[in-house]
């Protein structure tokens, strides 16, 4: 639906059953129209964004660019499809596009990488195949493809009528944009700011080595623009951009805390930190032993962030056991 004018939402299901959506936008324009993100790739998602077109009485050919805020499977994985169906090119960040080969297609080495860091991080050798193959179901919903057109921070994409900026903002993935139409003060937003989740941020092989660091400074960059309506990928549209990303920070300083105070009892490994605090705290909390495999490596890698952040900041420490990291409260 046209939620503002020259602005179409479609709401695209997850595949199989999966609770959640992804929002794509249409940005109509005299010059053509712009698409942000896609949707998993998946048959069904394929359905929806037709028929979403079709209720806002548009077809595939009317779309003329499609731009990736970041390449995760619910953003990324149907633009390859959409780009033979629309005829459009597809553009994503620099540095998200140099991570989709080793992610999506020869990623052998990142599997590799991805268990020796689990590994280093406490992982008992049992769960340690489990957690280390946990994401390879996504596969599936990706079709592989690499973009036509690489985009920089600060690049312009105009459609005539609308111009949107690039900003690129790390933390929840490494080349992760929003789209910043300056004149209206809109913030396509992607994953990097949302009303009713907080965005996933984990140390992760393809990260970078401080991500949460590099989201705070991302979130406050956004948090500084004057923004007056948030276009998320998921959850409702929204105008407190300044109000949201306090209740962030807020979230992030009461996680460090809780976190300081685990280490308060010893050396412990990230993911002896993990297995001691509550998750999903935005559903009552639950605990790590609660959690499905997947829940539980984005449970480590996020506290995985969180203690590098915390290293960075001067508050923990780190020394390597036999090849494990031990972290330590330097408070
Ligand atoms: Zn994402
Ligand atoms: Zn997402």
């Amino acid at each position: 639906m046209e939620i503002i004018a020259g602005v179409h939402q479609i709401r695209l299901p997850f595949p199989q059953g999966m609770s959640g959506y992804t929002n794509v936008y249409v940005v109509e324009g005299s010059n053509g129209n712009i698409l942000v993100d896609s949707g998993w790739g998946d048959s069904e998602v394929l359905w929806a964004f037709r028929e979403g077109l079709r209720e806002d009485r548009l077809k595939f050919q009317d779309i003329n660019w499609i731009v990736i805020t970041h390449i995760h499977p619910d953003h990324y994985g149907l633009a390859s499809k959409l780009r033979e169906l629309c005829g459009a090119e597809v553009t994503v960040h620099r540095t998200e596009a140099g991570l989709i080969n080793s992610r999506y297609r020869d990623f052998g080495e990142l599997l590799k990488d991805m268990g020796d860091m689990l590994s280093s991080n406490g992982v008992p050798q049992a769960e340690l195949a489990e957690l280390k193959q946990a994401s390879l179901w996504m596969k599936q919903f990706v079709s592989f493809d690499l973009p036509d057109v690489t985009l920089d921070d600060r690049d312009r994409i105009s459609n005539g009528s609308f111009g949107l900026e690039v900003l690129r903002t790390p933390g929840h993935s490494l080349g992760h944009i929003c789209l910043y139409e300056a004149r209206k003060r809109w913030l396509f937003s992607g994953d990097h700011v949302l009303f009713n989740a907080i965005p996933h941020v984990g140390f992760h092989p393809q990260s970078g080595d401080n991500p949460l660091k590099d989201y705070i400074d991302s979130l406050e960059m956004v948090h500084g623009l004057g923004v007056n309506f948030v276009f998320p990928g998921h959850g409702p549209v929204f105008n407190s951009l300044k109000l949201r990303a306090a209740e962030i920070f807020g979230y992030h300083e009461q996680r460090k805390r809780a976190i300081m105070t685990v280490l308060e009892n010893g050396l412990k490994t990230a993911y002896q930190v993990a297995a001691e605090i509550l998750w999903k705290l935005e559903t009552g909390g639950v605990a790590f032993s609660d959690l499905g495999a997947w829940d539980r490596r984005l449970a480590i890698l996020e506290t995985i962030a969180y203690l590098k952040l915390l290293a960075s900041e001067g508050s923990v420490g780190k020394i390597d056991r036999d090849g494990v990291w031990l972290y330590l409260s330097k408070e």
